[in-house]
């Protein structure tokens, strides 16, 4: 462990108002499997199994808090945004975590990559859930405490309602780093009058939709295999 180390987690943890007990898991929630290989030691990916799962429930536990009155359809889409690897790599850079990643052999160099960011940040709510001794409360409200206000601003702000195809590509990254793909069905009418039917398909999800263009055929296509995908779960 290098000697700036414990200087440099008490900056970390006055950020996350939150002081580990044990700095192993601290340190293991930074510790990528190139590094722990190298070292003997334990790498993050079990914590972020656990994180990605407690940081689902945080935030949607915040946004029905906050918004009661939207639908199913609108928290999921939500959501969806919240959890993905984009936002929470934001949240783990506003954490300055690259400085704190531990990395080994060819990769100590490398630029830190948006996923591992995301990684690493889900990996220290598992770490910090399991520090506390499993108070899922606890862990939520000091997530709430740190982030609401600012996912609050983001859904004010319509920051969550982006294109569908561009959110249908990052859950199905996510979850099985596939890509959907879309086949044009049909054209009907006249030049001036066009009616396009486009499939769009992703594993055993698949769905039409009718469109005056191809990508508005798309973007609605897009959008019914993402509810597919997302109601599946429940
Ligand atoms: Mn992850």
């Amino acid at each position: 462990m290098p000697a700036s180390f414990s200087k440099d987690f008490e900056e970390l943890q006055k950020v996350l108002g939150y002081q580990f007990n044990d700095k192993g898991l601290l340190v293991r929630s930074l510790t990528h499997k190139s590094y722990a290989g190298e070292q003997g030691l334990k790498s993050y990916e079990t914590l972020e199994f656990l994180g990605d799962s407690l940081i689902n429930f945080f935030v949607v536990d915040l946004l029905l808090s906050e918004f009661p009155e939207a639908s199913e359809g609108d928290l999921a889409m939500m959501k969806s945004y919240f959890v993905s690897e984009e936002y929470l790599c934001e949240l783990g850079e506003e954490l300055l975590l690259d400085q704190y990643i531990l990395l080994g052999g060819k990769r100590r160099n490398n630029h830190v990559s948006t996923s591992l960011l995301a990684d690493t940040f889900e990996a220290l709510w598992g770490a910090i859930y399991l520090d506390c001794g499993r108070s899922a409360d606890f862990v939520r409200e000091l997530y709430a405490k740190l982030y609401r206000k600012k996912i609050v601003e983001a859904v004010r702000k319509g920051e969550y309602k982006r294109d569908y195809k561009t959110l249908l590509q990052e859950e199905t990254q996510r979850r099985w780093r596939e890509r959907p793909f879309y086949r044009v069905v049909s054209v009907e009418g006249p030049h001036h009058n066009r009616l396009f039917e486009v499939e769009c398909g992703i594993r055993e999800f698949r769905a039409t939709a009718k469109g005056r263009s191809k990508k508005s055929a798309q973007q609605l296509a897009a959008r019914r295999v993402l509810e597919l995908i997302l109601s599946s779960e429940s």
